[in-house]
């Protein structure tokens, strides 16, 4: 490696093209066998995909946000029903109880976690609450044996929306068979992505996953026999699904190296610790993914800067806070500071399983050398 070469924020290209010639063999199966929609690819790639999730039940469909959608238009919320999500998340949080025409709750997070404070969650349950529905953000699983019992005692479900975070353990257990049901996505860039867009739900409750089967295919499971009112069709196709078998046994390893990584950041970084850098932090009783690696600081555009002169790329997820998107009016004035300091102070620095120790190294080296004047 030169000291010049570019450091990529995450390189999809390269991490699809260790896989070539297996994704080339899926691809060739798939089309001799001439089957495309709902096929032996998607129903092998379900029964995987709930082992790893350790769940009974696993439905394939067409993104990330249609299986929150389905996840909650199958457990019959709609109009007049409130949704707690968590201020600062992916705005398909939000989305997709909006597309159900359920009113989003926002709660702000743990402040050291970044996930869903189960204490302010609480305080937001109306008579109207009907669902609380988590975050596990950045790959870190949110808090959730306080969140279960706040829903057992108010008589809620809890749907966790675990599109960052495939792996991640909870006291042991596997994230997607800690609520009722789950929703992921298989977005080209998460843990576990496609060579295009996907998602799936996952849960224990087979009539739940009946209604979903249902509601991903225009209300129908049996050809031509409409029992529910659809009004959807959103399935993860055969090839898509064929891509995602290739891809599911190495996600133990890459997420492996992204922990190993992250590990490496934290440990050369954690001297640095201090007003001008907070680095993420993970609870003891949680294993975390690393979806992403973030940090926050109040000189995000200088050290931004810095890291792009020194040819590495970073991101911000989110630049802008979900109350505060033009999409969502009704929630201008809403007051969620930490949401609004999270949108200006957090940024994700390079993480992947193909990065080395070296560019790690690189990375630290150019985030102290931007904060050793700070530091004085
Ligand atoms: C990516 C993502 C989604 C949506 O997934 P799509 O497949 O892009 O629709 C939902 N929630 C979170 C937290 C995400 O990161």
């Amino acid at each position: 490696m030169t000291p010049s070469s570019l450091i990529p924020f995450f390189p999809l290209g390269d991490m699809n093209r260790t896989l070539r010639e297996p994704l080339h063999k899926a691809l060739d199966r798939v089309l001799d066998s001439g089957w495309f929609i709902l096929g032996p690819e998607l129903e092998a790639f379900e029964s995987e995909f709930a082992a790893l999730c350790e769940t009974q039940h696993c439905v394939g469909v067409g993104n990330g946000l249609e299986a929150l959608r389905l996840l909650l238009q199958a457990s019959g919320i709609g109009p007049g029903d409130e949704v707690i999500v968590p201020s600062h998340t992916f705005i398909a949080t939000w989305l997709a109880v909006s597309a159900c025409g359920a009113t989003p709750v926002p709660v702000e997070p743990c402040p050291d976690t970044f996930t869903l404070d189960p204490a302010r969650t609480e305080d937001a349950i109306t008579p109207r609450t009907r669902v609380l529905m988590p975050v596990h953000l950045y790959g870190q699983p949110a808090d959730m044996d306080p969140l279960n019992n706040l829903a057992r005692r108010h008589g809620l479900l809890v749907i966790e929306d675990a599109a960052q975070a495939q792996g991640a353990l909870y006291k042991g257990r596997r994230v997607g068979s800690l609520g009722h049901a789950a929703a992921t996505s298989f977005y080209p860039a998460k843990n576990i992505g496609a060579l295009g867009d996907g998602g799936a739900v996952v849960t224990n409750d087979a009539e739940l996953a009946a209604r979903v089967r249902k509601l991903r295919n225009y209300g129908s499971e049996v050809k031509y026999r409409h029992e529910i009112p659809g009004g959807c069709n959103s399935r993860l196709d055969e090839l898509q699904a064929a891509f995602l078998r290739v891809k599911l046994p190495s996600l133990e390893a890459d997420n492996a190296r992204r922990q190993a990584l992250a590990t490496r950041y934290t440990k050369a970084l954690a001297p640095w610790a201090g007003p001008a850098l907070t680095l993420p932090f993970v609870a003891e009783d949680r294993c975390s993914v690393w979806h992403l690696y973030v940090i926050r600081t109040p000189h995000r555009k200088a050290l931004r800067a810095a890291l792009t002169k020194a040819g590495i790329d970073t991101a911000v997820h989110y630049p802008t806070p979900v109350h505060k998107q033009l999409c969502y009016p009704e929630f201008a004035g809403l007051r969620l500071p930490l949401a609004d300091r999270m949108a200006d102070e957090v940024l994700s620095l390079p993480l992947s399983p193909m990065m080395t120790e070296d560019d790690v190294d690189r990375v630290v080296q150019t985030v102290q050398a931007f904060l050793r004047p700070l530091m004085r």
